[in-house]
Formats: C-alpha cells, structure tokens, sequence
C-alpha cells in the first residue's frame, strides 16, 4: 500500500484546568483527516497554536487522540490495538524536534546519543552498532570521528544533523519534523532541508513537515494542509495552494508573507484574534476574522470538499464532494 498515514476525523482535547480550578477540555484538534503516501512531504502549517505540533505528536504515538481514526502502515494505532500496533511499528517512526539543543544530552557523546535507538532496541552487536554509527554520520555529511565528540563542540546546523542521525538510525519510513529548521540561520535551514530531502530520495522517507515559514514550506513539501484553530481549511498540492489560495484564511496567511515588491510596501496582516480553542467560535472557525463571512458561516461548520486539481478546502465558498463521511457532519443545519 502507498498511503502510510492516513487520518480520519481526528479530534484531540485536554483536560486542563480553567478559571476558579474546574476542570475544562480545550478543544485543539477539530475532525483533521489526511493521508501521507510513501515517498511524500505533507507541509503543516498554520499560526501557532493552530494544533500542528499535537498532531505531529499523535502521528508518532505520543499522544493518543481523544476521536477519530489514525492508520500508520494500513495498522490502526486508535482503539484497542494501539498498544500492540505502536509497538510494532515504532522502529518505523521517528521525531525530529525545532531545537537540536534540547534534543541532545550534553553529557553523552556523540556517538552514544545517535546510538539510543539502536541501544534500546538491543539487537546489534557492539561491533555492528559502532559501524552503524559512522555510517549514520557519513548520510548526514558529518566526519566519522564525530562519534566521540560532545554536543558542544558542534555548531547549531551540525547538531541537527546529529538529531537526524539518530532518526535514522533504525532505517524509519515516517519521520515527524516539527520545525526542524526554525532555530537556525537562514544559511544553515537551506542546507538541512538540503540534507532532508536528500534522504527522502535515498530512501524512500515520508515526513510529515511542521512549520510556520511558508518559503521553507514551499521548498521542502509535496503537498500543504492549512491549519487553523485546530481545523484543517486546506489541503493541495503545493503549487496549486501557493498559486491560487482557495480558503480566505490561506490567502491571508500568503498575503502576510513579505514580498520583494515595491509596489507593496507593507505586507497585509490578518486582523482579529486567533479564536479561543476553549470555547471555539461556532460554524466555521474563521468567520471572526474572516472578510468573506456569511450568515450561514456563523452557525453552519463547512467540511473539506474537493474541489479541482487535487485540492481540498472548507469553506462555504466553495462547492464539491464531502471528503470524508462523518457522523458529526451529518448533523442537520
Ligand atoms: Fe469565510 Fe465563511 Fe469560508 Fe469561513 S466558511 S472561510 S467564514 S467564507
Ligand atoms: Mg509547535
């Protein structure tokens, strides 16, 4: 099968505690569904705050989602084989995190942390491990002595390559990447998503692409899902997306990025608040901020329709065939 993620109607709340101490459920991911096939980038983007690191979270098994469905490799890791599928595929999967600082143990070598998969699934020689190693570094362009250096002596850019090593290190399919370049320079992001999509083509990878830097984005993804207060409003090929944004909300998030056009002197910036996840606007989401709401848009929540050229968008602006079929949708306007 070609389709190694596929998500449907995923919801996600936490228990949180509100004002005067009771407990309240903030709402932070609202029916997402999505497929990642094998070989292909699926960007995430969106304000922060919009639900895109919890649900890279729950793709590699962190969290478990509160509703809907998640398949990894055609096994449901939802409902009561969770336990025993994770456990099945976790080798498969693997995270890579915005800050590589954070991600390293500054009192383990090198070597030693690009190892840790390898050393707690237990199954390579010593011997075997320390090869696998250096080859590790040799895929991500780093001196196969690096093994018994220390994270300090490396510079912000070597250390994400140390963080992707260790990704690597049991031959996954499906990597999460949640800004994986956000923290570091501009000279250094090109060369790791350089790196990142060199690997892809070597082998084969599938990554989910969290960011908020739609350039990098662009760069790096096959396709885009926009997300927004924990919905996603659109989803296409990224070209189609970047081109003709379809959902107000995607345009405005486009016409925010600053462009080298003298004719536009200041980028236009959405106006209004990012929506409360505890008590979500009703209907669509957007239609606080959104220039194009209608009355129906205050009561009637759109669903993600197809609409052309292998897009995908929810709003009420746009007609085509219902994406996903979902009980919650059904309801009666
Ligand atoms: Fe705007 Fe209505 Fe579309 Fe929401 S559904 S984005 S409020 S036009
Ligand atoms: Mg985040």
């Amino acid at each position: 099968d070609d389709v190694l993620v596929e998500v449907r109607d995923l919801d996600m709340a936490f228990k949180i505690k509100g004002q005067r101490g009771q407990p309240t459920m903030l709402h932070v991911l609202h029916k997402l569904s999505f497929d990642i096939g094998r070989g292909e980038t699926l960007g995430l983007v969106g304000e922060s705050g919009s639900g895109k690191s919890t649900a890279g979270r729950i793709l590699v098994g962190l969290f478990e989602p509160t509703g809907g469905s998640v398949k990894l490799f055609g096994r449901p890791i939802t409902g009561p084989e969770r336990r025993a599928n994770l456990a099945a595929v976790r080798s498969r999967l693997q995270f890579v995190f915005q800050d590589p600082h954070a991600a390293l143990n500054p009192r383990l070598r090198v070597g030693d942390s690009i190892a840790e998969p390898i050393d707690i699934a237990g199954t390579m020689s010593r011997r075997d491990r320390n090869d696998r190693v250096k080859e590790l570094l040799e895929m991500v362009g780093l001196p196969r002595d690096s093994a018994e250096r220390f994270p300090h002596e490396f510079s912000g850019g070597q250390r994400q390559r140390i963080v992707i090593a260790r990704a690597l290190a049991l031959a996954p399919a499906f990597i999460v990447c949640d800004e994986p370049v956000s923290a570091l320079d501009v000279s250094m992001q090109a060369q790791i998503i350089n790196l990142l999509m060199d690997l892809q083509a070597r082998f084969g990878l599938s990554y989910l692409f969290i960011a908020h830097d739609l350039a990098v984005v662009r760069a790096v993804t096959h396709r885009v899902a926009v997300m927004y207060a924990g919905s996603i409003v659109e989803v296409a090929p990224k070209d189609v997306l970047y081109e003709k944004p379809q959902h107000p909300y995607t345009q405005a998030l486009l016409d925010a990025v600053p462009r080298p056009d003298p004719a536009r002197v200041r980028p236009q910036v959405i106006g209004g608040e990012v929506p409360s996840l505890l008590v979500p606007p009703p209907g669509c989401r957007f239609h606080t901020r959104c220039p194009h709401a209608m009355p129906r848009c205050r009561v009637d929540i759109p669903v993600l329709r197809e609409t052309g050229d292998g897009r995908q968008t929810a709003c009420h602006l746009y007609e085509g065939p219902s994406v996903i079929p979902s009980a919650a949708r059904d309801l009666p306007r």
